[in-house]
């Protein structure tokens, strides 16, 4: 491993997992020892070669990795075609990162896979996992099936009504899915019990959290293993186009797959990067989900970061027409890249990733899952206004099989 300069973006956390003002672990006094154990294992496993070996291997043979790198042609020209109507000459290359064609459909393998081998590493003999839509649950029990953990999902029990289909791809795999009924019954209220069952059962279990958020050394972990993302983007871009890309955009939940893009790009910094916020109905009202531009700095779920929160600093809901956008959080290394300037964090709403999801479906033959149809919507709108010899790359971190059901309903189909 290459020790950062000074002066770099990518040097964080520090030893206290702070990412300037953000992160950190405001953890139980019994999780404390546990959370020093994983950190410890973790610092071991990423400098040991066998454990990057079978990671990689992992990664080739059970997930499909590296994902390809695909020029999506069509939307490019519907881009120049829309710059030429407006009097202009624009247009840049677009390209996917296709990590929606992944084993499980997404990015989610990428960690899920990494944190397993950790499991199995720290002599752990149980998994225990939150989820909102089921995706990271989903991921979870696979990896946990594929080694032989028992697995135990917390699902709010809200989010287990609207997720039938994953609630029972899980139960298939082998885990056990625990609705939980504080709260709203979603993803925050999910999270909460995990940290609960993780203090209660803390010799035994491990506890596989599915974004770049809670407590150090969770965001730091998390990133490393979706950095692969990043990584085969460098490699592959500088093959197809003998230069790193001007632009990268990627959808922003908790911010997993778009730290993995964008962290191994961070000192580039002619390299202009976006991170795009579920804006669901608008930021004026409360039917959102972008914390970094609507929210402010507080702690939950173990870290400080910006979140959407009341007067009270009650945290609020949050609305996305994507389950996987709605976390009322975002990763502390997203609120330090915000606050430093590095990344532009924008938002995108519910109309307009659904149009973009149209618009690809139809010009690509990609069915994109919403989530990325957000950072879709993003770069339909920068690309017309950038010259034709621009490159822009955006993760296409899931597939959209999970959501017809969601588009079917907004379009009067019923399925
Ligand atoms: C879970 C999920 C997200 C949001 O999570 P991040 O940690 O922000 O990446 C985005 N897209 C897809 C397809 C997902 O499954």
């Amino acid at each position: 491993m290459t020790v950062a300069p000074p002066n770099t973006y990518r040097a964080g956390p520090d030893e206290r997992g702070h990412f300037g003002l953000f992160g950190g672990r405001f953890v139980a006094e019994t999780l404390m020892p546990l959370i020093l154990d994983l950190e410890i294992a973790w610092n071991e496993a990423k400098t040991d070669p066998a454990f990057q070996a079978e990671l990689t291997h992992l990664n080739a043979h059970y997930t499909g990795r590296p994902s390809a790198l695909y020029f999506a042609e069509r939307l490019t020209e519907h881009c120049r075609e829309a710059a030429a109507a407006a009097g202009g000459k624009g247009g840049a290359k677009i390209y996917f990162k296709r990590d929606e064609l992944n084993h499980t459909g997404s990015h989610k393998i990428n960690n899920c896979l990494g944190q397993i081998l950790l499991a199995r590493r720290m002599g752990k003999t149980r998994i225990i996992a939150e989820t909102g839509a089921g995706q990271h649950g989903v991921a979870a029990a696979t990896v946990a099936a594929r080694f032989g953990f028992p697995c135990h999902v917390y699902m709010g029990a809200t989010d287990v009504e609207r997720q039938k289909p994953n609630v029972f791809r899980m139960k298939l795999l082998g885990a056990e899915v625990h609705p939980v009924t504080s709260g709203a019954g979603t993803l925050k209220d999910a999270m909460n019990e995990a940290l609960r069952d993780w203090v209660t059962n803390v010799e035994s279990t491990y506890y596989i959290i599915g974004t770049a958020a809670g407590p150090h050394p969770y965001p730091e972990l998390v990133r490393d293993f979706q950095s692969v993302i990043g990584k085969e983007v460098r490699e592959q871009m500088m093959a197809a186009e003998g230069r790193l890309p001007d632009v990268l955009v990627a959808a922003v939940g908790g911010g997993s797959n778009a730290i993995g893009l964008f962290h191994p790009f961070l000192d580039d910094t002619d390299v202009e990067i976006y991170g795009v916020e579920a804006g669901g109905h608008g930021l004026e009202g409360e039917e959102h989900c972008a914390s970094l531009n609507a929210g402010r700095p507080g702690v939950l779920h173990g870290n400080r970061t910006y979140l959407l929160q009341d007067d009270d600093g009650q945290i609020l809901e949050g609305h996305s027409i994507s389950a996987g956008l709605d976390y009322p959080g975002v990763g502390p290394e997203h609120s330090w890249l915000h606050d430093s300037g590095r990344v532009t964090y924008v938002p995108i709403t519910d109309t307009e990733a659904l149009d973009a999801f149209q618009t690809c479906t139809r010009l690509e033959g990609i069915i994109p899952a919403l989530e990325p149809s957000h950072a879709l919507a993003q770069v339909l709108k920068i690309a017309p206004t950038l010259a034709q010899d621009k490159i822009i790359c955006m993760n296409m971190c899931g597939r959209g099989d999970k959501d017809v059901f969601t588009v079917g309903k907004i379009m009067g189909y019923e399925l």
